[in-house]
C-alpha cells in the first residue's frame, strides 16, 4: 500500500508524492486570537497532528508551519470594544489558552509559528510582484487582486467564475473600488487610530489571505506538499491563496494536496459564535481525559462533519478504558505483530481513515484483554496508538514539535 491522500483541488485521492524526496512541507491555517477556540479547533488541529505523526511515522520529515492571524477585522473589533486594550495583549492572552489547550491534548507543536505582525515586510514585498506579474491594482491607498487576470481562479472550488461570484463572500469590502466582483484585498487603507503600517501605497494593513502567502512562501518556499485548514476556508480563503502564490512565484502549483476538516456541529447545528452553542475543549477536558477526548475527535475521519452531543465522549468511556489498558498491559513494549501493522497502515493509507484504523485496534485490544493475542501484538498495539498521538501509548509530547514558546 501507498499513502493516498484527498485533495480538494481535483476531488480526488491520489499516490502522495512529495516535492522533495523524504521530505514533506505542511502548512496549516491558525487561528485568529480574538476569542476563545471551541471544538471545531481542537478537531482541525487533532487530526493534522495525527497525520504529521502518520507522515513522520511512514519515515518523512515533516515541516509544520501554523499561521496566528493577529491583525484583521475581528481583532480590531474586539480591541476596541475592550476600550481600546492593545491588540498584541488580546492576542497574547487567547494565544496562551490556545496553545494550553493544544498541549494537553498532546498536539505536537508547529515546526514554525509566525504571527501576520511579523511578517508586514513579506506581505508587501508578494503585493508588488503580484502587481508587477500583472494580477493587482492599486485604487487610492488599497490594493486589489484581479480574480479575472488569474487563469486558474475558480479551479480549487471546482466551479466557474460566474457562480463562486453568487456565493456568499467576506471578501466584499470596497465593492465599488473594484474592477470585478471576485477581486480581493491585498493592502488596504485603515480608519483613523487603527494599526497601521507604512507601504508604497500609503499606511495601510494586509488583507486577509496575503498574510497566509507571505507566511508560507517565507517558511516553506514556492511550492507546499500539504495545505489544511477547514472546508469553510475553500471559498474564499484558499482559492485566493493559490491565486497569489502562483501570480507571486510563477511557480504551479503551488500546493499538492488541498486538505480540509469537516465542521463540528452541536445536535446538529454548526458550532459557532454568534449562534452562542460553542462547546470548549479546555471544558471537557475538566470531566474527560484529554486522551478520551483525543479518541472522541480521531473517531471521525477528517473529512466528515462530527456531530457533538454530551452524550458523545460517556458513550467511549468503555471503549477509552479497553484501548488505555490493552496499550498499558504487561507485554505491550515486546515485539511486533506485522499482520496488526499492516492493517493499520492500509487503513491510514487510504486517506488517513482513523475510524477503521481505530476499529483495527479495538479488535487487537480486545484479543489482548482476551489473552488471544498474537506475538507481539500488544507492543504493536501501543505503537500505532502512539503514532495516532495518544499519550498513554507513549506518544511524543508536545514539545517535540520544534517551536518552543
Ligand atoms: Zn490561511
Amino acid at each position: 500500500m501507498t499513502l493516498r491522500l484527498y485533495s480538494s483541488l481535483g476531488g480526488k485521492k491520489s499516490e502522495f508524492r512529495s516535492l522533495e524526496p523524504g521530505k514533506v512541507r505542511m502548512y496549516v491555517c491558525g487561528v485568529t486570537p480574538y476569542d476563545v477556540t471551541h471544538l471545531g479547533h481542537a478537531f482541525s488541529y487533532v487530526q493534522f497532528d495525527a497525520l504529521r505523526r502518520y507522515l513522520t511515522w511512514s519515515g518523512y520529515e515533516v515541516k509544520y508551519v501554523q499561521n496566528l492571524t493577529d491583525i484583521d477585522d475581528d481583532m480590531i473589533m474586539v480591541s476596541k470594544r475592550q476600550g481600546g486594550r492593545p491588540i498584541s495583549q488580546i492576542r497574547d492572552e487567547n494565544d496562551a489558552i490556545l496553545r494550553r489547550d493544544l498541549d494537553r491534548l498532546n498536539v505536537l507543536r508547529p515546526s514554525a509559528y509566525p504571527f501576520a505582525t511579523q511578517h508586514i515586510a513579506e506581505v508587501i514585498a508578494t503585493t508588488e510582484k503580484i502587481i508587477a506579474n500583472g494580477c493587482g491594482y492599486v485604487v487610492d491607498g488599497d490594493v486589489f487582486f484581479e480574480a479575472a487576470k488569474f487563469a486558474g481562479y475558480g479551479r480549487l472550488n471546482g466551479v466557474t467564475v460566474e457562480e463562486l461570484a453568487t456565493r456568499e463572500n467576506p471578501e466584499s469590502k470596497r465593492e465599488y473600488k473594484k474592477r470585478g466582483p471576485l477581486d480581493f484585498l491585498l493592502w488596504q487603507q485603515v480608519d483613523p487610530g487603527d494599526p497601521s503600517w507604512p507601504s508604497p501605497w500609503g499606511p495601510g494593513r494586509p488583507g486577509w489571505s496575503i498574510e497566509c502567502t507571505a507566511m508560507s512562501t517565507t517558511h516553506l518556499g514556492k511550492q507546499i506538499d500539504i495545505h489544511g485548514g477547514g472546508l469553510d476556508l475553500i471559498f474564499p480563503h484558499h482559492e485566493n491563496e493559490i491565486a497569489q502564490a502562483e501570480c507571486a512565484t510563477g511557480q504551479a502549483p503551488f500546493c499538492g494536496w488541498w486538505m480540509h476538516n469537516g465542521m463540528v456541529r452541536l445536535d446538529g447545528v454548526k458550532m459557532s459564535k454568534s449562534l452562542g452553542n460553542l462547546v470548549l475543549a479546555r471544558d471537557l477536558m475538566e470531566d474527560f481525559e484529554a486522551d478520551h477526548l483525543r479518541l472522541y475527535l480521531l473517531s471521525h475521519q477528517y473529512r466528515e462533519s462530527a456531530d457533538y452531543s454530551a452524550s458523545a465522549l460517556p458513550a467511549l468511556a468503555d471503549r477509552y478504558q479497553r484501548l488505555k489498558t490493552a496499550a498499558t498491559a504487561e507485554g505491550a513494549a515486546e515485539g511486533e505483530d506485522l499482520v496488526l501493522r499492516a492493517q493499520f497502515q492500509a487503513t491510514m493509507d487510504d486517506d488517513m481513515d482513523t475510524p477503521s484504523a481505530l476499529y483495527v485496534l479495538d479488535r487487537a485490544a480486545q484479543r489482548v484483554l482476551d489473552g488471544k493475542a498474537r506475538g507481539g501484538e500488544a507492543a504493536t498495539l501501543r505503537q500505532c496508538l502512539g503514532v495516532l498521538g495518544f499519550g498513554f501509548a507513549g506518544a511524543r509530547g508536545p514539545e517535540n514539535g520544534d517551536f518552543n514558546p
